[in-house]
Formats: structure tokens, sequence, C-alpha cells
């Protein structure tokens, strides 16, 4: 075929739980792949053979771009209410720092082969660079309005000025809810209404800490006492009696398809709770974020006993040392290495480009899709599959 070329290594991963030795790649100079076929016996040189494995490019279910600029400025392990304090004290910079940070985090997810990001946006700053760079994003602009009902509205119309921007650039987006906990009935309800048409994916951060569900189970702890300080009445969670996730699922709509981020503290019947509420629903872990923020991490034997699907975030800057997706898989596999190398690259792949109704174009090695084609090779030679800490990560295409 004219104007294409072909691609082999020593396995290739499909990116959907499957992995093929012996087969090669026809892609045209776009990057669409055209056919997949047997290796011939005898290799000649019009097929490119890499040392290494095949994978489709990596999908990052959340990030928020904006916040790039304060890599490094707050201390790790402070638990999650600190870490929100640090960062409503520490967000403001000049804008020039600001851009700078966010045009080199871009830069930096698309060299590690990123190639879409769920992205979190409270203000307009990363639309100029989302505009201009070749990662595709979908923008949640989030809404929070800390539980004070009478602000709902306004609140609402605050961020649907964020929202009307991303039309002007050219991204695509929908609003969003921030947490269980900062987030009123009302404006749960706001954001529905203005979804209801709609058929962006939905994502809302979901048990991060303890002092979250405290709050819902016992409405005490150190989240509420956060909202005392600041003279917000949390009486309404009075009798709850459940978990933060069970909140959530109670205002928000089950049809959509929704994204469920961080899920440190989701137990057995959280996520079984989770899958029955909505068969369109995704768990994204950002392993590397929770270490930093916590110093936990999820149960992913939990996750993978109820048969979930699971997706893999960076989180931002202010709560990682780097955005790439092949860090987060070497952190789990770390931590909790029962977690097949195959089904590692499927959350960081197909399950995260279905997570964002992508999966049609990306996620997958398949003939008709432009996934974006990453090389993952160590550079000691040892296998791959070890996720060994020199294993690094080559952008093809
Ligand atoms: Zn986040």
């Amino acid at each position: 075929m004219k104007g294409t070329f072909k691609l082999t290594a020593d396995r290739i991963y499909n990116g959907k739980g499957e992995v093929r030795e012996n087969q090669y790649m026809v892609l045209d100079a776009n990057g669409t792949i055209k056919d997949i076929q047997p290796l011939p016996t005898d290799v000649d040189n019009s097929i490119k053979k890499y040392n290494g494995v095949l994978v489709p490019g990596f999908i990052n279910t959340h990030c928020h771009l904006e916040l790039s600029h304060m890599k490094g400025l707050i201390p790790t392990g402070t638990g999650l209410v600190e870490f929100i304090k640090e960062v409503v004290t520490k967000r403001e910079a000049h804008k020039e720092i600001i851009q700078d940070a966010i045009f080199s985090a871009d830069k930096e997810m698309y060299d590690n082969g990123i190639v879409a990001v769920g992205d979190i946006s409270n203000v307009p700053d990363s639309f100029e660079c989302k505009s201009r760079s070749p990662v595709k994003y979908l923008t949640f602009i989030e809404m929070f309005d800390f539980r004070q009902e009478e602000d709902a509205v306004r609140t609402f119309n605050h961020y649907l000025k964020v929202y009307n921007q991303l039309e002007k650039f050219g991204i695509s987006g929908t609003v969003v809810p921030h947490a269980p906990y900062s987030v009123s009935r009302k404006l749960f309800q706001l954001i529905n209404e203005f979804n209801k048409e709609k058929s962006c994916p939905i994502s809302i951060h979901n048990m991060e800490t303890k002092g979250e569900n405290d709050m819902f189970l016992y409405n005490s702890g150190e989240m509420i006492s956060f909202f005392k300080n600041f003279g917000i009445s949390t009486h309404e969670l009075q009798g709850i009696s459940k978990t933060a996730i069970y909140y959530a699922m109670q205002n928000m709509d089950p049809n959509k398809r929704t994204l469920f981020v961080h899920n440190t503290l989701c137990e057995e019947e959280d996520i079984s709770a989770g899958m029955e509420w909505n068969d369109q629903i995704y768990w994204t872990t950002c392993p590397s974020a929770n270490l930093y923020i916590e110093n936990r991490l999820p149960n992913y034997r939990l996750f993978a006993d109820a048969g979930s699907k699971i997706t893999i975030g960076t989180d931002s800057l202010t709560s990682n040392w780097s955005l790439n997706i092949l860090a987060e898989m070497k952190t789990i596999h770390k931590f909790q290495s029962f977690v097949k190398f195959e089904e590692l690259i499927q959350w960081a792949c197909y399950n995260g480009a279905c997570a964002l109704g992508l999966e049609n174009k990306l996620g997958s090695i398949e003939i008709g899709k432009k996934p974006g084609i990453n090389l993952l090779k160590s550079v000691s030679g040892e296998t791959p599959e070890n996720l060994g800490a020199d294993l690094q990560v080559k952008k093809i295409i």
C-alpha cells in the first residue's frame, strides 16, 4: 500500500487485554491502522522491528492542567484537608508562570505517549494550550459551592461563564460536580439539568480521605471541622449514615457515563452499589497522587473481583512528580503486583478511551482506529512486563 509503513515488536498489546506475537501492523502516514497481519517467516526491511512491546497511546483520565505551576510547592503526606487548604492559598501566580507550566505539562504528557486527557478546569487558563495541543482534551468544568445552597445559583452561573469559553477555543467538555463533600444538593441538581440532553461523560472526585466518609457516616471528623471553621452548617447530613459515594449517587444522574476519581477508601459494598447504580461507571485511579497526599492506595483486588472498569489518571503536578501513565502503572505494579501487565495496559488504554467516550478512535490497536502507538522498552533489556524502574515509553506515532 502506498504511503504506508509497517511495524512490529517482540509483542503487541492491543489495549483490550490481549497480547499478540508474530504480527505486524500497517499504518498510513496519519497513524490510522490499515491492516494487521501475521509476520512472514522471512522478515525483510519493509517491516520495522522494535525490541520491546507496542501498546496503544495512553489515556490520562484525570488531570488538572491548570495547576501545573504548583509542582513541588505542597509537601507530601499532609492528608487531603491540609492539601486543599494549601492549594487554595498557593494557587495565585503570575500569568506567565501559569501559562509556561501549562504548556510544558502538556508537552510532558505528549512526550510520555498520552494521546487524550480528561482534564479538570475551574478557570479558563488551560484553554489556549488545549486548543493548540496534538493531545485530545475533554474538559470538565468543575463546580463547588462548599455546600452553601444559597450560593448554588450564583456558583453555577459563575462556572457557566468558564464553560461558555470552551466553544470560543474549539474544545469539548461539560460542567461537573467537584466531590460529594463540596457540592450542595441544589448545585448537583443544576448540573444534572444542564447535562440532561448532553452525551458528555461526567467526572467527580470520590472517597479520597477518611474525613470524607466520616462526614457522611457520622457527621463528624476532620472534614466536618473544616466546614464548621468556615461557619458552614452540615446539619442536613445528619442521619445519612452511608459512605460518600451513596451521597453522590443520590444526587447524580445514573444514565450518564460517570468517572469516579480516586476511590481510595472504597470497600466491596461501595463498588457493587456503584455498579448497580450505573452500568457506565468507570473507576479512575491516580495512585501516585494518593501516595503524595494521603500515603495510601486503593485495594485494587476489590475492584478486580467485582469486574469493575478501572482507568488511570495522573492528577495534577501539584500532587504528583510527573504526568506519566507508565509511571502510574509502575506504582500499581510495585505495591499490588497481582494486577497483570495486559490488564494494566487495558486500564491505561481501552478503559480510559471508553470512559471519555473516545473508544471509536482511541484506546486499542484495531483496524480503522488511530490510537497512537507507544513502544515500551527497558534500557537494561529486562522484559517490559516486569515494569522495572528503567522501563521507558517512546512515542512512535
Ligand atoms: Zn483531581
